[in-house]
């Protein structure tokens, strides 16, 4: 391999510029040529390459979003899209790709990779919805923004003696809310893992206020259920009529914390010195703090498993 790009893909998260910055300045390190594509595949079939040095990367490992931009492109669907795409790359001499985003984004690499170009996925999402990885890059960010967004909800509630819904995002993925939910003390957290009985949600909600409690904050993952139905579904239970706060975007925005930002370099410049030991067709992630290689197949065909501990332990401090 002499010859990289490398490409940001699907739903941006914070640390894909963390992540591009370390893909660029390692392949530069060990001597290779790299190239930016503008707005993942779409941009790759427009031939939207430019190359990169050392001070294009410069000043973005603390910026959310991704300098390279992204989309989602039905052409590369396509098996002549993902001709097109490997002629694009094989025209530039390019013969290694990184390409940082979801599930989509992998199996996008995974085509790449069976046309001859050597590919490597990175996690690049705040869902930590891919499995063969303990984090992705942009979850840790997400979750300290949903639990500073509940630290100032649960402040309101107290005074007011309130309940509260958040929605919070993650797609099928019911990490963030477990995340945040156990960091943030939240009462309930309803994941799309888990089957949950509104009965029961509302019943121990009513009991904790006769109870003497102040306040009690629900977390429920978009996958699972919205927030506005949760609300609706407690007030015809038990007539208490919680606010229902839904997070969306600026999950997705914002710095990324230093965890995001030291995974993001890590596995960047890990995908860098795959591709030069001529591995392709792998998704780069982190084990117990060791970084691991897993076919792409294997990645897109398994379902991550959930973190049933985590979420027994909320379950045992919530009461
Ligand atoms: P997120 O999880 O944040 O949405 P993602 O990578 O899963 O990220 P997708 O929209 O699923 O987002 O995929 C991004 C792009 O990857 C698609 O627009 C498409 O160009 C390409 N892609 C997705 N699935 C495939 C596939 N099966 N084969 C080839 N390319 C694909």
């Amino acid at each position: 391999v002499k010859s990289i790009a490398v490409l940001t893909s699907g739903g941006d998260s914070q640390g894909m510029n963390a992540a591009v910055r370390a893909v660029v300045r390692s392949a530069l390190y060990h001597g290779l040529e790299v190239y930016g594509v503008q707005r993942g595949y779409q941009g790759l079939l427009n031939n939207d390459l430019r190359q990169m040095d050392l001070r294009s990367v410069g000043d973005i490992i603390q910026r959310g979003g991704t300098i390279l931009q992204t989309a989602r492109c039905k052409e590369f669907l396509t098996p002549e899209g993902q001709q097109k795409g490997a002629e694009v790359l094989r025209e530039r001499g390019i013969d290694g790709l990184v390409v940082i985003g979801g599930d989509g984004s992998y199996q996008g690499a995974n085509k790449l990779c069976k046309l001859g170009i050597k590919t490597m996925g990175l996690p690049g999402t705040i869902d930590n919805d891919i499995p063969f990885t303990d984090y992705t890059i942009g979850f840790d960010t997400s979750v300290s923004i949903v639990v500073d967004a509940i630290n100032k909800l649960r402040d309101t509630m107290t005074s007011h003696e309130r309940s509260s819904v958040v929605e919070v995002m993650g797609r099928h993925c019911g990490d963030i809310a477990l995340y945040a939910g156990l960091a943030s003390g939240a009462e309930t957290i309803i994941v799309p893992e888990v089957p949950f009985d509104l009965d029961q949600v509302a019943n121990r909600m009513k009991e904790n206020f006769s109870s003497g409690k102040r306040h009690s904050i629900i977390v429920v993952a978009e996958g699972a259920a919205s927030g506005e139905d949760i609300g609706k579904g407690i007030t015809e239970r038990c007539g208490m009529e919680p606010r229902v706060t839904v997070l969306g975007h600026i999950q997705r925005g914002g710095t990324p914390t230093h965890n995001d930002r030291i995974l993001a370099s890590q596995l960047g410049d890990f995908a860098v010195r795959k591709l030069m030991e001529g591995d392709s067709g792998k998704g780069c992630g982190i084990i117990r703090g060791e970084l691991v290689v897993t076919d792409i197949d294997k990645v897109v065909n398994t379902k991550k498993p959930f973190n049933m501990d985590l979420y027994n332990l909320a379950l045992r401090l919530s009461q």
